[in-house]
């Protein structure tokens, strides 16, 4: 189920990628807590990871190959990749999405 009100929905059809594949983009955080900080987002809404049976297998697939594929596509070859569930864990938006933070790292490692 997707809310009318969702930033990442409205993100997904409306920003300028960085990178993009069918299903998939990534974009560049507003808030960057390192030298690199790219959001990996689906079009597929969840509110999180915590709902990830949610996405069909091949689809999960495709996600994870993605959140590779932008890393080397922007020339990261070491990086972490962090996913917040829920607040508590420090999630502020509810789509999933996949933080892909590379160079010098300040925040949610
Ligand atoms: P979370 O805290 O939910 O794991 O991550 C949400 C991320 O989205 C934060 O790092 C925040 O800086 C970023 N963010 C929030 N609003 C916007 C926006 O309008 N555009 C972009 N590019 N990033 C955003
Ligand atoms: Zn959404």
């Amino acid at each position: 189920m997707q809310p009318d009100d969702c930033l990442f929905c409205r993100l997904y059809r409306e920003a300028d990628p960085v990178h993009s594949a069918d299903g998939f983009i990534a974009i560049k955080d507003i808030n960057p807590q390192a030298d690199t900080h790219l959001l990996v987002i689906p079009r597929r809404h969840i509110d999180s990871f915590r709902e990830i049976r949610e996405f069909p297998p091949e689809e999960a697939r495709a996600m994870l190959d993605f959140v590779a594929d932008t890393a080397r596509h922007v020339g990261l070859e070491d990086y972490k990749v962090v996913v917040n569930v829920g607040p508590g864990a420090g999630q502020t938006i509810f789509h999933l999405h996949w933080h892909v933070l590379g160079g010098r790292i300040r925040g949610l490692a």
